[in-house]
């Protein structure tokens, strides 16, 4: 199978797709390639009940089942990646055709803020080596305030009162 980071085309998508379903003895079956193609369509952070309202949109009937259950095999394919904003929701990107990078979470408004560094793709390998483990991927998520919001509540930014006696 083709290494899915050099992937960049929907076809080729589709056929990484379909040889990883055929290789674990599951049919490419026509609600799951909706799935898939709704899912190419979005972009940026979406969850499930976004892929359904795409598909809606576009009078395709899959059943809320089948997407819940097509997700989770597009990410262990290696077409989406997971990303966790809340506790509630999963929400899904594109793990194809972009770089590496990594989410602030504003706690307040909920916007999302990427990254990439470079250090911190340094310091993952650094760790792995240090244990012996052969780092692929690593979720990092740092949560706090965006701008707009540190000037609504100034208080929460403000640095921790010093313990007195
Ligand atoms: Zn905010
Ligand atoms: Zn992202």
């Amino acid at each position: 199978m083709s290494k899915l980071s050099d992937v960049h085309g929907p076809d080729e998508v589709r056929e990484a797709f379909r040889v990883y379903l055929r290789d674990r003895g599951i049919k490419y079956t026509t609600p799951r390639q909706k799935v898939l193609d709704a899912v190419l369509d979005l972009h940026h952070h979406f969850d499930a009940e976004q892929v359904l309202y795409a598909l809606k949109e576009r009078d395709l009937k899959v059943g809320k089942a089948t997407v819940y259950r097509t997700l989770p095999l597009l990410v262990d394919c290696g077409v989406l990646k997971e990303v966790r904003f809340d506790v509630k929701q999963t929400h899904y990107e594109h793990a194809f055709g972009e770089g590496p990078h990594d989410h602030m979470v504003c706690r307040r408004c909920g916007r999302i803020v990427e990254f990439a560094s470079d250090e911190v793709v340094e310091l993952r390998s650094r760790i792995g080596r240090r244990h012996n483990f052969h780092v692929i991927s690593h979720r990092f998520q740092l949560t706090g305030l965006c701008w707009d919001c540190a000037i609504v509540c100034p208080v929460a930014t403000m640095p921790a009162p010093e313990r007195r006696e």
